[in-house]
């Protein structure tokens, strides 16, 4: 069976033109036509032999997946996209509008075994992890579609993107070498999983980390969010300092608003307590209800963050985007109907 090209980085076509004879700059040239020129067959790789190009035709394939469905919310203007892959697995993506250029959030996984309470992602497993070239094809599809430039990119769509590490790593690198994606302006978002965010710490990127905080306490955190029970608060806190240490990046916390769960006082408190005189963004999320599952969106989520403000702390409130088109991730996938 073929090889699909798409998504192999600069070391792999580099190993893969070796094995066909060539030099390594080869390669370079092969990642150039791929991802800065975006062709679509091999004969247009105009300064490769001949025989070179139907080498390369005979073993491998360029090959996309295909956009499923588009949902456009008439407020905001965000489109959530449906895409599906040659297996039939499906993953989303939303595009959204912001003055600074157009944002994409990615998926990372077909689901997420990361089990959080609120997430409609989790609720029937993982699947499968994406392929770089998989996450490559939301941007490429989106912008195909769009006939918009992508300008930055959050890893916040479904799945856990530091359970596939490997996968998001090469996802990244490429759509920054070969799409011209700043670094800067890529986010990848993670609910805590501590060992790999050691490990992303010595990547030697400029990506800004966002980790899910959701709660402040301990018992709190592991009732909505079971990875909290293997990766304790306090460690994951201190493997965010020392994040920041090596990387110079600050750290935003993302902290989804539940009713009755995590928007009391002493919430307050907690993070005035943790986070006050050290670098850090707090980011409210309103919560978006998930149909079956028992959390509420908080009504008190403005004074909730006046209060934080009062205590210093540096804290902003999402935008929501999309609450027409089911834009908590994993929604629109589960109404489709998954296999
Ligand atoms: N697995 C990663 C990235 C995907 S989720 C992570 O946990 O960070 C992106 C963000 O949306 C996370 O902060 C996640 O906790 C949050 N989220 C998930 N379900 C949500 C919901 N129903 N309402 C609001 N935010 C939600």
């Amino acid at each position: 069976m073929k090889k699909n090209i798409f998504g192999m980085d600069q070391l792999q076509l580099g190993a893969l033109m070796k094995h066909l004879g060539q030099k390594s700059f080869r390669g370079k040239q092969l990642f150039h036509w791929l991802y800065e020129k975006r062709i679509q067959t091999f004969d247009e790789m105009t300064d490769f032999s001949k025989d070179l190009r139907s080498q390369l035709n005979d073993q491998f394939l360029i090959s996309h997946g295909k956009v499923l469905k588009i949902q456009e919310d008439s407020e905001d203007f965000s489109k959530k996209f449906l895409f599906e892959f040659s297996d039939h697995e499906m993953v989303e993506s939303v595009f959204m509008r912001y003055d600074h250029g157009n944002s994409l959030c990615v998926s990372s996984q077909v689901g997420c075994r990361m089990g959080c309470g609120f997430c409609a992602s989790t609720t029937d497993g993982c699947v499968r992890n994406l392929e770089a070239g998989e996450m490559l094809d939301q941007i490429f599809l989106v912008e195909q579609t769009q006939k918009e430039r992508i300008s930055n990119i959050v890893i916040m769509g479904m799945g856990e993107p530091l359970d596939n590490y490997e996968n998001v790593m090469r996802f990244i690198r490429i759509a920054n070498e070969g799409f011209a994606i700043g670094q800067r302006k890529i986010t990848l978002s993670t609910c805590g999983l501590i060992p790999q965010i050691k490990t992303l710490a010595g990547e030697n990127l400029a990506i800004n980390l966002a980790i899910s905080l959701h709660a402040v306490f301990q018992q709190k955190r592991e009732k909505i969010m079971p990875i909290a029970r293997r990766y304790k608060l306090p460690e994951l806190l201190e493997s965010c300092d020392e994040y920041f240490r090596i990387t110079g990046r600050r750290i935003t916390y993302e902290y989804a608003l539940i009713k009755g769960v995590n928007d009391q006082n002493d919430d307050i408190e907690e993070i005035s307590r943790l986070f006050r005189g050290k670098p850090h963004h707090i980011n409210l999320i309103g919560l978006n209800e998930v149909d079956g599952l028992p959390f509420e969106n908080s009504l008190s989520a403005n004074q909730f963050m006046k209060r934080l403000q009062a205590n210093g702390i540096n804290v902003t409130m999402r935008r929501k985007i999309g609450s027409e088109i089911d834009a908590a991730c994993g929604q629109l996938r589960k109404k489709i109907g998954i296999r």
